[in-house]
């Protein structure tokens, strides 16, 4: 089963093994009756495997390319069980531009543990080559990037990693499986905020893990057992039924998103536009060699940065929320919002300007978002 239309809903494990039910039962208990004294069956606490949240796992493996799966109460829980693979004296590069969370996650939590990192930009696979110590161990990035939409090259990012004796980790977050998947590329671990595309309805908050080597599954397997950030039943359940439709969510994010790129980059009050899709974008041809379509997501800034305000407060579709990925439009100010998180000289440094809008363009009719968007701009002279 090649198609990735065909394995969002027939991949993992699609139909319940035990009854036949067509949509994977949300087994809500916490632990299984065991066959004789010191012969559990299949599952013997729900911490350490739960059939639900099992048949997720399956499905993020297959749609990855990945050989085992693991699902996290978040995002954050899953990048945290992935970065406990490292120790005191290791080292991490990381992406300049990575999620906020990510940033602090690293900056203010593993650091105490011992752990040092580098914000470096990927883009410039020469700074990268000189950014290895004898202790890195990994090298950490999304693609596209947030808030900006860098595009990375994961295939060169991976050979020169590997070259280093050091994992490369992805966050696959903003383009999805459906668009790209790492691992083909050369990445060892892909992660995921299922709470955006996967998820896609803005009703759950998950993470996702996979990778396709057996022995790092073996030890993120460990960690997320031994942590215990796991995902429940029912949410597992909610990615699940999620995930059947990102096909058809992706092809039309992806739709929408060219179409207001396009049209906010012919704007008199648009300054400048981020988008993978546009020839103006850092690493258009890296998104074009590695992506099957550009996503839903965009920035971009107004000539008038005072107007910011005025024109977020001014949008009747775009609702001014963080997060993204989900059926509806949003729109945010990562320097008061998302990055906020992120200190103002480094945020300045890389390229997230107070005046920054960000849009998770959703699957609205195109007309009523480009009206709407319009309107605002007109507002925001
Ligand atoms: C949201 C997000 C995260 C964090 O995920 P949570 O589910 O909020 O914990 C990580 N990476 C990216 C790219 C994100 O957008």
């Amino acid at each position: 089963m090649e198609n990735l239309k065909t394995k969002v809903i027939h991949g993992g494990i699609s139909t319940d093994p035990t009854t036949g039910a067509v949509s994977v039962p949300i087994y809500q208990t916490s632990t299984y009756q065991q066959n004789a004294l010191g012969q559990p069956k299949t599952y013997e606490y729900s911490r350490s495997g739960n059939p639900t949240r099992h048949a997720l796992e399956r499905l993020i493996a297959d749609l990855e390319a990945g050989v085992q799966g693991f699902a996290f109460g978040s995002g954050l829980a899953g990048i945290h069980a992935v970065l406990s693979l490292f120790a005191a004296g290791d080292h991490v590069i990381l992406a300049d531009d990575v999620y906020g969370g990510t940033f602090r996650l690293v900056d203010k939590v593993l650091s105490r543990a011992g752990i040092t990192y580098d914000l470096v930009d990927l883009s410039d696979l020469d700074v990268l080559k000189n950014a290895f110590k004898k202790e890195t161990k990994a090298v950490y990035f999304e693609t596209p990037s947030n808030p900006l939409l860098k595009v990375l090259d994961i295939q060169e990012i991976s050979k020169i990693a590997k070259a280093h004796g050091a994992l490369t980790l992805v966050d696959n977050t903003f383009a999805t499986p459906y668009l790209q998947r790492p691992l083909t590329l050369g990445a060892d671990v892909v992660l995921h905020s299922a709470t955006k595309y996967l998820g896609g309805h803005s009703d759950v908050v998950a993470g996702l893990v996979t990778t396709n080597s057996q022995d790092l599954a073996e030890q993120i397997g460990f960690l997320q057992n031994a942590i215990g950030g796991v995902l429940g039943p029912q949410d597992s359940w909610l990615v699940q039924r999620g995930i059947k439709t990102l096909a058809l969510r992706m092809e039309a994010h992806s739709k929408n998103a060219s179409k207001i790129a396009e049209f906010l980059e012919n704007s008199h009050e648009v300054a400048k536009v981020y988008y993978p899709g546009l020839a103006s974008q850092t690493g258009h041809e890296i998104a074009q060699k590695q992506m099957a379509a550009f996503g839903g997501m965009l920035s971009f800034e107004l000539k008038n940065e005072q107007a910011v305000k005025t024109f977020v407060e001014s949008l009747q579709y775009f609702t001014l929320a963080e997060s993204l990925g989900g059926v509806e439009s949003l729109v945010e100010v990562p320097a008061v919002m998302t990055h906020a998180s992120i200190p103002k000289n480094i945020r300045e440094q890389i390229g997230i300007k107070d005046g920054l809008i960000r849009l998770s363009v959703g699957i609205e009719d195109i007309s009523d978002l480009l009206s709407d968007l319009t309107q605002a701009l007109e507002k925001a002279k």
